[in-house]
């Protein structure tokens, strides 16, 4: 009983301090950008409180406590998200792309330890750049990725908020062709399932180490997963609310994923007409991660640009993802990330479509409360120059980053000190992105 009464009383004095202590901001937005209207209205203000957005109007009353952030000269809007991001890989250069090889090679050599300090670089890249959220979907070595969520949230270093997947699940030799004296060289970064039994044990050993998303590789062997391997996987993920996301370039392994009700298709590079009216139905994402002209041959973009224009035109439901894993001299990850404006301008899709990919689009995928500027959801904001719904290159000039109602960016200038009270924080996956399916 005294216990309990300690505990109350803890708890007590912890709301009060978290009231003592709300921080409240207003936002003068020169231009706000509806991405779900694709229009921008003028001289709004947003009242943040403790990280979310409560009030938006013309005229608010300003709180006295309240710190004023005047953009009034500039474009605000949601922060970004990438659904497709690798922050723990960073190809090794040397090997032809062509054949994998590069990527192959990193993941045999890389320790798990330097994935994850390379991971904390990419991560603040990609919030400097204007990132709020990211679904990073494997190749972390051994969950290289929840280690760097962990750090984010713990407040030990900046970065966007994570969804992450742990380990790629995929049938045996993941994405790589093995030879029979080491068959196990796509180990830890491939989690070798072949059957329904197998694919749920590898889910929940992923879900137990922190995973908040599945990704399963549908098709990079000859042996592709069935509907009836996928489906097992939809179910064993959703038991505890989590989506999967399918990497499938084939239109027979898109389509098994799609009639299996995944959440999204990764790549999805040859869909049939077919599969894309399918995947409007029952509402399906495509994510792209269309290698931008600079990536690929003229002949291999027309293709990407061709699949994008028949995507839209079938009203097939696209979420942004990069699926940066290369580098470049003199380019940061974020800025490689924004590269791939083109393949959906030069697609001919239309700029309000594309904001939408690059953030309700997302979230909605996602199943996070962001991709807005909208009462109740999270204060994640970019804001720049230009006018995005006429030229959406603007993205690439983003002079100020707010992430949960705190300041990352402002002025151009990154904004980051050493945190004064550093604690360990927990080894747990969060709770609060498990949301348990009920009825079954
Ligand atoms: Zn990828």
């Amino acid at each position: 009983m005294k216990r309990f009464a300690t505990v109350c009383l803890s708890i007590f004095l912890l709301s009060m301090s978290l009231t003592a202590s709300a921080q409240t901001t207003v936002i003068k937005a020169g231009h706000l950008v509806d991405v779900e209207a694709g229009m921008a209205t003028s001289n709004q203000m947003i009242l943040v409180v403790d990280g979310v957005i409560t009030e938006i109007g013309k005229n608010l009353k300003i709180p006295a406590e309240a710190e004023v952030i005047d953009l009034s000269d500039s474009y605000v809007m949601p922060g970004l998200i990438d659904s497709h991001t690798h922050v723990t890989m960073t190809e090794m250069p040397g090997a032809d792309i062509n054949d994998f090889g590069s990527y192959y090679y990193t993941g045999l050599i890389e320790t798990t330890a330097f994935r994850a300090i390379q991971g904390v670089t990419q991560a603040r890249s990609l919030l400097e750049t204007g990132f709020t959220y990211i679904r990073d979907v494997g190749n972390n070595a051994l969950y290289a990725d929840i280690e760097v969520r962990r750090a984010i949230d713990g407040g030990w270093i900046p970065g966007p908020n994570m969804i992450v997947s742990g380990r790629l699940i995929s049938p045996f030799g993941g994405q790589f062709q093995m030879q029979p004296e080491k068959p196990g060289l796509g180990n830890p970064e491939y989690f070798y399932a072949d059957n329904p039994t197998e694919l749920r044990k590898a889910i929940r050993e992923n879900i137990h180490y922190g995973a908040t998303v599945i990704k399963i590789i549908v098709d990079n062997q000859p042996y592709i997963y069935s509907v009836e391997d996928i489906a097992a996987a939809v179910d064993e993920a959703g038991r505890v609310g989590l989506k999967v996301a399918a990497h499938a370039y084939s239109p027979e392994a898109i389509h098994n994923a799609v009639l299996a009700g995944v959440a999204s298709i990764e790549h999805g590079n040859n869909p049939t007409d077919e599969t894309l009216a399918l995947m409007k139905e029952k509402g399906t994402y495509l994510v792209g991660t269309d290698f931008p002209a600079s990536r690929s041959s003229q002949a291999a973009f027309e293709r990407i640009l061709e699949r994008n224009r028949r995507a839209y035109a079938a009203g097939t439901p696209m979420a942004f993802g990069s699926d940066v894993v290369y580098s470049r001299p003199d380019w940061t990850r974020g800025e490689l990330t924004l590269e791939f404006l083109e393949s959906f301008t030069e697609a001919g899709i239309p700029n309000d479509y594309i904001l939408r990919m690059f953030t309700m689009n997302a979230a909605d995928l996602l199943g996070v409360d962001t991709g807005q500027i909208k009462v109740g959801l999270a204060a994640d904001m970019i804001a720049f120059e230009d006018n995005p719904l006429q030229d959406v290159t603007a993205l690439r000039a983003v002079h100020f980053v707010m992430k949960d109602g705190t300041v990352y960016k402002q002025d151009g200038q990154f904004k980051w000190e050493t945190p004064r009270n550093m604690n360990n924080p927990r080894r747990k996956t969060k709770r609060s992105v498990l949301k348990p399916r009920t009825g079954n």
